[in-house]
């Protein structure tokens, strides 16, 4: 790319998505300043992939790192963008960067709207997720569980969580309660490994003959379904807790009971029947209510973008342009929407978790990234590069003095990694030591001397 046609682009956000956008977008010869509301770069990768996982988190590490020291990527961390955060979103516009992309996440939280949700005990999955990957504000935070827990969902962050309980909470029990039945499980089988010598296997057989017919009605086969679950279960990782896993199929959660204390003390279930629709399977109430004791229940049913970020906001998601373009990918998908104005919110753009909440794995976000940074390319090319990077960075740094922020640059995470790394350890740390608060990390920063 020919330097005259440079252009200054701000990513927010430094998960996966974020990452791949600036990578094109840098790679290609323009200036990529990252706003990012952790002091760490990775998202879900550095705060969600669960921590045992090494390999995949050290894998990604090593790319992330190659290119935040990339000279034309700036990186500026502990900065969040909000109403009432250090950037609002019209300051980030105002700063003269030609094209603003928002990378940050699903943030917001879905209501569980049962009766009781406010009780001791009853958890959102991202929570209790950030706790255990010990992102800061919530690392420190108790998250008591008592001896049974529900997980209420049947996808990779269901097990996610009850690897969690099993491994390292060694809890007795573990239920999940899934909406619809055994064959429209969404966890991948690989995931199940980490936890399938803890299966209580005389449960699940008992659990299959009660929702018999109900799989039968809809053509499906208990045995057949039993059978493929169950083989799943056979490569799994050493046991090493006594924890019992089971599932509760066909229910859906009404009411949180609670006890003494506010504490959870049970849940209500509604028995649900199967039905096909087109392609689908469905799950409808069948008014037959029961009370399952437990004394924590966690929703891993997905989240939602955070709505007071102060970019258009719908149902759950920012607005994205209705007008399709045509183009592969579609530059619409990707624009930010004004609907009271009819039109695109000149400039800003969306991509990975932002643009479509809880929507698949690291690979999927990263090529979502990719094909946001063609279509900011396109945009870029029809634009005369403005502000130069010295004014914007200039400008972003005074903001961010104005307004008492305590941004952290590729130094400062140099010096984190480095006394993470020579930490002795912790016990209470999965997988590699991490700082658990934004207090401890500035304190090492402030103590080395650059
Ligand atoms: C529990 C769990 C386990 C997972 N395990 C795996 C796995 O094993 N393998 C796999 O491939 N995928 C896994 N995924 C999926 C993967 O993590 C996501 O696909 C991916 O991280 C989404 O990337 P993203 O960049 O869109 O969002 P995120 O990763 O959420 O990144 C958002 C970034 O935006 C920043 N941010 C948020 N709000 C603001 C703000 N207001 N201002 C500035 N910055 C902000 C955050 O600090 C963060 O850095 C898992 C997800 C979860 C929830």
């Amino acid at each position: 790319m020919n330097k005259t046609r440079s252009h200054v682009v701000i990513v927010v956000g430094a998960g996966p998505a974020g990452m791949a956008v600036t990578s094109a977008l840098a790679k290609a010869g323009h200036e990529v300043i990252i706003l990012n509301r952790d002091i760490k770069f990775g998202g879900l990768a550095e705060y969600g992939i669960f921590p045992a996982k090494l390999k995949l988190r050290g894998g990604l590490k090593k790319q992330y790192w190659a290119l935040l020291e990339q000279p034309n990527v700036h990186y500026f961390g502990n900065v969040s963008v909000g109403i009432g955060k250090d950037l609002t979103v019209e300051e980030v516009r105002g700063l003269g960067a030609s094209a603003v992309v928002f990378t940050v996440g699903a943030q917001g939280t879905k209501a569980i709207g049962v009766e009781g949700d406010t009780a001791q005990g009853v958890y959102h999955a991202k929570d209790v997720v950030y706790h255990f990957n010990r992102l800061p504000g919530y690392a420190d935070r108790p998250f008591e569980m008592g001896n049974h827990v529900v997980v209420i969902g049947a996808g990779d962050v269901m097990v996610d969580i009850a690897h969690w309980l099993i491994r390292y909470k060694k809890i007795e029990r573990v239920t999940a309660v899934v909406r619809r039945g055994p064959a429209e499980r969404k966890y991948n089988p690989k995931e199940i490994r980490a936890i399938c010598a803890n299966m209580d296997l005389d449960r699940i057989k008992q659990e299959f003959d009660r929702i018999r017919e109900r799989l039968i009605a809809v053509g499906q086969s208990p045995d057949l379904v039993l059978k493929e679950l169950l083989d799943e279960f056979t490569t799994c990782e050493p046991k090493v807790s006594e924890t019992k896993m089971d599932f509760r199929f066909l229910a859906s959660p009404k009411r949180i009971l609670v006890g003494d204390n506010h504490r959870v003390r049970g849940l209500e279930l509604e028995d649900n029947k199967l039905e096909r629709k087109g392609d689908d399977v469905v799950a409808v109430g069948l008014k037959r209510f029961e009370e399952f004791p437990c004394d924590a229940v966690i929703f891993a049913v997905g989240d939602k973008v955070d709505e007071t970020l102060g970019l258009p906001y719908k149902g759950g998601m920012y607005v994205t342009n209705p007008h399709k373009t045509g183009n592969e990918p579609d530059d619409a998908m990707f624009q930010a929407y004004d609907e009271s104005a009819g039109q695109v919110v000149e400039g800003v753009f969306l991509a990975g978790w932002a643009r479509k909440a809880s929507e698949g794995l690291v690979g999927v976000a990263k090529r979502d990234g990719d094909w946001c940074a063609e279509v900011v390319e396109r945009y870029l090319a029809t634009k005369t590069p403005g502000e130069d990077i010295s004014s914007v960075l200039e400008k972003l740094r005074q903001k961010l003095r104005e307004h008492k922020s305590y941004p952290v640059t590729v130094q400062g995470l140099r010096v984190i990694e480095a006394a993470e790394r020579a930490h002795p350890g912790d016990p209470t740390c999965i997988g590699e030591f991490k700082f658990a608060s934004n207090h401890e990390m500035i304190r090492v920063i402030e103590q080395a001397s650059f």
